[in-house]
């Protein structure tokens, strides 16, 4: 069993039932806490309970609907009983090995392709903190702060690569007159459009024009001769 999404047995893997119902629950949510981080419009963005299921279902959309039998099994967090629909889908080995909050799904459509990419994307390690004063109750702010960690630290100190292309793959654009994609910033001067940045395919036509020697090199193998600058 890879991914499982329900409360592990506590007499048969007691460990296992530990680290699941201290890391692995989402929530409380919803009306017993409304004003959980993860609330929107006054539901969870999460869209949790997840529904219970004798068995999982792949459904349309890539996702899968994880068992989560009625057993009848919960278990309490915040004063709140949270039953099977409240567990964050997990791997039994990857939880017990690290004894941490790991999320694992199941994503089998060619909308992974999109998933794979957010997670690329999503920008760096946060924590979400609660910094909270027992004696004056002043202090309760939510402090959504970058985190970094000492590996992290000394790369960037010592000025590694942040990326690498492995083969360098540069696009050549190949568009019509005026018709090349152009970036610009909501709410930035339409005139900017105008004196947009060249492409690949226009700096190729003015350096036909400026360096009579690059006359016969065919656009493919301009790179070979050229370096593009953005
Ligand atoms: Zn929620």
């Amino acid at each position: 069993m890879y991914v499982i999404a329900e409360i592990p047995s506590q007499a048969t893997t007691p460990e296992l039932y530990k680290i699941v119902s201290q890391h692995m629950i989402h929530g409380p949510c919803g009306l017993a806490n409304p004003k959980s981080l993860c609330m929107q419009d006054g539901k969870c963005s999460k869209k949790y309970p997840k529904e219970f299921s004798e068995q999982t279902v792949q459904l349309l959309d890539g996702y899968p609907m994880y068992k989560k039998s009625n057993s009848g099994s919960s278990v309490q967090r915040s004063g709140v009983i949270l039953d099977n629909r409240w567990i964050v889908p997990y791997n039994p080995y990857l939880c017990c090995t690290y004894s941490a909050h790991v999320n694992v799904e199941i994503h089998s459509s060619v909308t992974a392709v999109k998933y794979l990419y957010k997670y690329v994307y999503k920008g760096h390690d946060r924590v979400m903190a609660s910094i909270q004063s027992d004696e004056h109750n002043e202090i309760q702010n939510y402090v959504d702060a970058r985190y970094m960690s000492a590996s992290e630290a000394c790369w960037r100190i010592f000025h590694y690569d942040l990326h690498d292309r492995s083969p360098a793959v540069q696009r050549l654009a190949v568009h019509l007159p005026g018709q090349h994609t152009v970036l610009y910033k909501d709410g930035k001067a339409v005139e900017a459009l105008q004196t947009s940045k060249d492409t690949t395919l226009t700096a190729w036509f003015k350096a036909n024009q400026e360096i009579p020697e690059t006359r016969n090199i065919h656009y493919h193998l301009f790179p070979e001769h050229f370096t593009w600058n953005v």
